[in-house]
């Protein structure tokens, strides 16, 4: 069985579903603080805080754990920026606590969300898992903390204990079947808040910031659907158990298609798919943003032999709209 934590949010309820597919079972924990119980349609669920150190170990004792697939987590960068501390707590104090009792059960296998938001501001397009780590908000930074503790502990520590760290870009998209979708309560990501403005639930799509050094002025992002990243996360829980398994460097991976879009271009993408116009107003930049990140995935492509599905954007959106309108 794996423990999905977070398995209730976007990314996590999406990789619940694949991995039943492929005849695993799950329990997911999850406090429910951002996710939602009806996005938890297969497996065992158990409401917990990972911060509840005893309530976790009772779900390791109880259930045969293989492994981890840790979501759970903070991951709105503004936000960070305005509560770093919130960011440090929930996501490096608390994953520290959730390996501790890992570590005491001899659970050895764990999968991380992790984010491209620990390059910072890249210096090379596209960005391979060489680039210079340097975050530049304290949502990228308490991600890459996690990551040092993972190689530490794998190097230093139990020899035993295997890690892959998933640097994912723009994850976004639905359920192609249509079950499960992105849903966050408030929504910051950009194409849920273009597709509210679709279905009037907001008036209007705030551009944060037109005077980037890009060829619109906005910033560029790679989106990748959320269904390529959780085929991802299987192939890389069974790299773990494979001879070619390799903890320098080679067990970390980019997840992204390779191209970019601004803004603007997710704008248009988004009013060609749902055939509705979305007004838009410009705001100054979002603290924290870089101008520019493009994902090079060669690696996960080579070492996991992922093959992203759902490549193009209009086809991510679709997917996305699907989703979106029938929650309105
Ligand atoms: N963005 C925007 N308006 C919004 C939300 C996002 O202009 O209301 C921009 C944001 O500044 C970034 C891009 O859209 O450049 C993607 O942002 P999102 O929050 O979706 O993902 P992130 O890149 O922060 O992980």
């Amino acid at each position: 069985m794996i423990l999905v934590t977070g398995g209730a949010g976007y990314i996590g309820s999406h990789v619940n579903k694949e991995l039943h597919k492929e005849g695993y079972d799950t329990v997911v924990l999850d406090n429910l603080s951002y996710g939602y119980e009806d996005a938890i349609k297969w497996g065992e669920f158990v409401k917990c805080d990972l911060a509840d150190t005893e309530k976790v170990e009772s779900i390791f004792n109880k259930y045969d754990i293989e492994g981890v697939m840790h979501f759970a987590g903070f991951i709105s960068v503004g936000e960070s920026v305005k509560f770093p501390a919130k960011y440090y707590k929930n996501n490096y104090k608390n994953t520290l606590s959730l390996l501790k009792v890992m570590k005491n059960n001899s659970i050895n296998k764990f999968i991380f969300s992790s984010t491209a938001a620990v390059y910072g501001n890249p210096y090379q397009v596209p960005i391979t898992e060489n680039h210079k780590l340097n975050p530049i908000n304290p949502y990228g930074k308490s991600k890459l903390m996690v990551e040092l503790a993972l190689e530490r502990e794998s190097k230093l520590g139990s020899p035993e204990f295997k890690y892959s760290a998933l640097r994912y870009f723009n994850a976004s998209g639905a359920d192609i079947e249509g079950e499960i979708g992105e849903r966050h309560n408030p929504e910051t990501h950009l194409i849920p808040l273009i597709l509210d403005v679709a279905t009037e639930k907001r008036d209007n799509i705030s551009i944060f910031g037109d005077d980037y050094d890009t060829h619109d002025g906005t910033c560029i992002r790679d989106y990748i659907h959320v269904a390529d990243l959780a085929q991802a996360h299987i192939k890389a829980f069974e790299y773990l158990d494979s001879e070619k398994y390799s903890i320098d460097g080679e067990n970390i991976f980019n997840l992204g298609n390779g191209n970019g879009f601004s803004v603007k271009e997710v704008v248009d993408i988004c009013e060609k798919v749902t055939g509705i116009e979305i007004k838009k107003e410009i705001l100054g930049r979002r603290d924290g943003d870089p101008p520019i990140l493009i994902a090079d995935s060669m690696r996960a492509k080579n070492t996991l032999n992922w093959n992203p599905q759902c490549t193009d954007l209009e086809k991510i959106v679709e997917s996305a709209w699907n989703w979106h309108k029938k929650q309105n």
